[in-house]
């Protein structure tokens, strides 16, 4: 009972294992108190105590209902291996759809249907074995299939068909389930990248700043001083205008007054 915990990604929270055999719950189902067991598991402990396993409360068969749904989406998401995975199936997929992938599994082993052979083998070799059974014999209805024997009253065109289509479809599922797990991974790899990236870009543009701070504080410096040059110049220049207009003054009042106009100009 319960799935072998060795079979899971990574490793399963505690919340998800079986009280009683301590996998991973399988066909799980709660008790009052939340513990979590596998049906089979609790329904055999039930047929002798009457207590949860895990805290002795009261427990009851009409007491156990299906597991919380947010338990369940937990469950179902685990990514598990094909349990076929020693024999050399490369499967892992949501707890959810390895019931269906095993179904069909290539590498699960099968008896060859045919009456009277015996022969065990792995699914993916049933077909080529079908070919060459001592035992075959095919529909005379035209599906192609094998019958089972020769008057397999059992056989029906459309359910061979139908299983066939079933098959199909389980394995599907698992390949599709993959390829979204895939694209889900990428995702998140870009997603980190363009994390990176902005971070990166954000610490550009805090020194950009910095920078244009620095050279805007230069700039403002500058012109101050350049105002202050001006204001000197400007100060310059009037002390400059009076002094020379005090000299001329002095001058004037020294020399004879023939030449007085030709001085004033030259120095305005
Ligand atoms: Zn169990
Ligand atoms: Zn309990
Ligand atoms: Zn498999
Ligand atoms: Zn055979
Ligand atoms: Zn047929």
């Amino acid at each position: 009972m319960g799935f072998d915990q060795d079979r899971f990604l990574v490793s399963v929270n505690d919340g998800l294992l079986c009280c009683i055999c301590r996998d991973v719950l399988e066909d799980p189902v709660q008790g009052g108190c939340e513990h979590a067991y596998c049906s089979p598991c609790i329904h055999g402990w039930l047929v002798q105590q009457s207590c949860c396993p895990e805290d002795r409360r009261d427990l009851h068969e009409t007491s156990l209902r299906p597991l919380s749904r947010y338990m369940k989406n937990d469950l179902d998401s685990l990514q598990i291996r094909c349990k076929n995975a020693s024999a050399g199936c490369q499967v892992t997929c949501r707890l959810e759809h390895v019931t269906a992938h095993e179904a069909g599994c290539q590498y699960d082993a099968v008896e060859c249907p045919l009456m009277g052979c015996s022969q065990t083998m792995e699914r993916r070799s049933l077909d080529e074995h079908l070919t060459r059974c001592q035992f075959r014999r095919l529909c005379p209805s035209g599906c192609g299939m094998p019958m089972l024997s020769a008057d397999d009253i059992q056989h029906s065109c459309i359910a061979e068909l139908r299983q066939t289509n079933d098959l199909l479809r389980s394995e599907m599922i698992c390949k599709l389930e993959e390829q979204k797990q895939d694209f889900l991974s990428k995702i998140v790899e870009m997603n980190q990248q363009h994390r990176q990236e902005i971070v990166a870009l954000r610490t550009t543009m805090v020194e950009l700043k910095e920078v244009v701070d620095v050279m805007v504080s230069r700039d403002r410096k500058r012109s101050e001083e350049i105002k202050k040059i001006g204001a000197d110049k400007r100060e310059l220049t009037n002390m400059l205008r009076n002094f020379l207009k005090q000299h001329v003054l002095r001058e004037d009042t020294d020399r004879p007054s023939t030449s007085k106009s030709k001085q004033t100009s030259s120095v305005v």
